[in-house]
């Protein structure tokens, strides 16, 4: 059994969460794209983390954890993480594929002091170098982990360096890079990873073979991705379950289920159009309620703007995952609503539509909005379904008509065992 586990919205769904609660069946869980710029947030037995580099299996005993192909991986990042999860007494097996990208020091320099140029016409971006590792990747100036080892490495170092030193210099007015020092970084990256790197493609086939149930952990979500996304307000890889063969290394037609978190309500952190945004009063009471689910992204601390849910952006995100299921979650969040609003269309220029439509006219778009009875109850913590209260039960049922998918998993609190699998 292969599952997909990934996003049908802005990211922030609580995909953590739903592969965390998974992964007890699960004997491998890959990361196929994306790096250190966004965070899984879990809660269990050892205490709450918030994932950026490392996959959400790590808590289960048994498993094997894979960063794939597709992934940025960021060295430093990756040590200052296994070295909080270990101090809190989990240990895991963790692979890195020997074809993933490098993400270097310069890489996030460049991001950084791209953001400062841009100042107010910027693009949101967790200045983790995401943007300038993929562009590297495909202009091909990018390093994957094997060639850390390589006798070209130094020469290839060599000419980016003395590139990129023309723009820190005459674009950023940055002092320059010294090369010595990037070397030097990079033996200790090689260093660092060595006994973890092989061929994960290789190994994710054979597991295949042996009939291994697999996870595929996905990144943001899919109005974030960087072909079918928002743009230019979009990741720079690739955040589908299609991409999760490519990233992965695997048969496209391996892939057998596909579950995508959506949120009862919706909330995204960066730049960019988001039609069902709240403000005032309504927003605050909605972050607040929210808590860690509301208030502010895992990776940069900063307060998400937050709506009703989106059917119009959710179905156009979980028909583009493919979604074979959908896990709901925080549906406890709005417990303390007489009504509910949903978005259940975009009016632009007069019109109403329901397809999601190209960024432009997603700024001129105004939420279409149908109100649901509340449940006014509180439901944290239930695992059964019709121990819901019957406007919860309704709710649920909206969204899954909304989108045209089954709701195969509710989540009801951030903990692992809040969870109704129907
Ligand atoms: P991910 O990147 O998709 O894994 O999502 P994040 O971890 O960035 O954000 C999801 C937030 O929602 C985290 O703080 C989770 O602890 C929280 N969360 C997940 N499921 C639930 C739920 O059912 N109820 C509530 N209240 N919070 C939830």
């Amino acid at each position: 059994m292969i599952k997909a586990v990934v996003g049908a919205n802005w990211g922030d769904e609580g995909k953590g969460k739903i592969v965390d609660v998974c992964a007890k069946d699960a004997h491998v869980v890959v990361r196929f794209q994306g790096g250190s710029n966004a965070g899984h947030t879990i809660i269990n037995d050892y205490g709450k983390f918030a994932l950026h580099q490392l996959p959400s299996g790590i808590f289960h005993e048994g498993i094997t954890n894979v960063l794939a192909n597709g992934v940025a991986l960021n060295v430093d990042y990756l040590k200052k993480e296994i070295e909080e999860v270990k101090a809190s007494g989990v240990n895991f097996n963790l692979i890195i594929s020997d074809r993933a990208h490098v993400l270097m020091p310069y890489h996030i320099l460049l991001d950084v002091y791209e953001e400062e140029r841009l100042a107010e016409r910027q693009f949101g971006s967790t200045k983790s170098g995401i943007a300038p590792l993929y562009s590297d990747k495909h202009a091909k100036t990018g390093i994957q982990v094997w060639e850390l080892y390589s006798d070209m490495l130094k020469p290839k170092i060599n000419d980016i360096i003395d590139k990129i030193n023309i723009i820190f210099k005459n674009l950023y007015n940055k002092p320059e890079l010294d090369k010595a020092e990037i070397y030097e970084t990079l033996r200790r990256y090689g260093e660092y990873v060595e006994k973890n790197i092989c061929d994960t493609s290789a190994f994710l086939r054979n597991a295949i073979k042996e009939e291994k149930n697999i996870f595929l952990e996905g990144q943001l979500g899919a109005l974030r991705d960087i072909d079918h996304g928002i743009y230019p307000y979009v990741t720079s890889s690739s955040t589908l379950a299609g991409y999760a063969a490519v990233g992965a290394g695997i048969a496209p037609y391996s892939i057998t289920e596909i579950i995508a978190v959506t949120k009862a309500y919706s909330s995204a952190v960066g730049e960019g159009p988001f039609v069902v945004k709240m403000s005032g009063e309504e927003a605050n009471t909605l972050r607040m309620k929210g808590g860690d689910a509301g208030e502010f992204g895992a990776t940069t601390g900063r307060p998400r703007d937050v709506g009703c849910f989106d059917a119009v952006a959710t179905r156009y995100g979980a028909k583009l995952q493919g979604a074979t299921q959908i896990a709901l979650t925080a549906i406890d969040v709005l417990e303390y609503m007489d009504e509910i609003p949903v978005c259940t269309g975009y009016e632009i220029d007069g019109e109403v539509i329901e397809d999601f439509p190209v960024t432009d006219k997603l700024y001129k778009a105004k939420p279409v909005i149908k109100k649901l009875p509340g449940f006014r109850e509180n439901i944290r913590g239930i695992t059964e379904f019709n121990k819901l209260p019957k406007n919860a039960q309704n709710y649920v049922n909206f969204v899954e008509e909304a989108i045209g998918v089954p709701v195969s998993i509710v989540s009801t609190g951030p903990k692992r065992e809040e969870i109704i699998m129907r």
